[in-house]
C-alpha cells in the first residue's frame, strides 16, 4: 500500500492492533531524515523512548549515537525506529503476535524511505527483518540482500552496555558499513574517518 509519511503517521499514532497499546505513554513510530539511505531498526521502545515518544532517546541511545557518529554520520542523516512502536511492559522481548501486528508499519516506512542500506540492531530485529533463525553471534557484520537493499544485523546497544567485551567487534562492524556506504549511498557522506569512541 502506498501512503503518505503524514498518513502513516496518523494511523501509528492511532493503533490499536496489539495489546502493547493498552500499556504505552507514547507510541514510538521512529524518527529521521525522510530522504536518509541507512535506516537503524531496533526492537522496541525503552521507558525513556515511553515517555519521550522517541526512539533510542535513554542510554542505549547514547551509545547508538556514538556509534553513528563512529560511522561519521549524525543522528539527523539517518532513521531510526523499530520492530514494534510501544513499549512491551518491563522491557520484555516483543512477542510474535505483537512484532507481526506491527511489521507493516516497518515495510511502509521502508517503502516510503528506500533506504539503500539497513542496519539491524540485535537479535530481534535480524531475526523479524533478515531471516528467522539469524545468529547474532556469528552473524553479526555480515551482508544479506533482500529486495535490493543491503541489510546488515549488529549488536544492540543494549548488549554492548551489558558486555563491553564485544566492542571491538562492532567497531569492526561499523567499519564496514561505513565502507558500504561510500560503495553504495548517494548522497550520504562519511568522509570522517572512523573515530573509536
Ligand atoms: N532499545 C530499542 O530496541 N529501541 C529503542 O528505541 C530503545 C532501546
Ligand atoms: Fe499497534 Fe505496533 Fe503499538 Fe501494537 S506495537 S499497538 S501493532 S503500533
Amino acid at each position: 500500500m502506498r501512503t503518505s509519511w503524514p498518513q502513516l503517521l496518523d494511523e501509528v499514532y492511532a493503533c490499536e492492533k496489539c495489546r502493547l497499546c493498552a500499556t504505552r505513554t507514547n507510541v514510538v513510530p521512529g524518527e529521521g531524515n525522510p530522504s536518509a539511505e541507512l535506516m537503524f531498526i531496533g526492537e522496541g521502545p525503552g521507558r525513556d523512548e515511553d515517555l519521550q515518544g522517541r526512539p533510542f532517546v535513554g542510554r542505549s541511545g547514547e551509545l547508538l549515537t556514538r556509534m553513528i557518529r563512529a560511522i561519521g554520520l549524525e543522528r539527523e542523516q539517518v532513521y531510526i525506529c523499530n520492530v514494534v512502536k510501544c513499549r512491551p511492559p518491563q522491557n520484555r522481548d516483543p512477542l510474535n503476535v505483537e512484532q507481526d501486528a506491527c511489521l507493516s508499519y516497518l515495510r511502509r516506512q521502508a517503502a516510503l524511505l528506500r533506504p539503500k542500506i539497513i542496519v539491524c540492531l540485535g537479535r530481534i530485529a535480524a531475526k523479524a527483518i533478515i531471516k528467522e533463525d539469524f545468529k547474532i553471534t556469528v552473524e553479526h557484520g555480515q551482508w544479506f540482500q533482500r529486495g535490493g537493499v543491503q541489510m546488515t544485523a549488529i549488536y544492540h546497544p543494549a548488549a554492548l552496555l551489558r558486555e563491553e567485551g564485544r566492542r571491538p567487534e562492532t567497531f569492526e562492524d561499523l567499519k564496514s558499513i561505513q565502507e558500504k556506504i561510500r560503495e553504495l549511498c548517494e548522497h550520504t557522506d562519511v568522509t570522517v574517518p572512523a573515530v573509536k569512541s
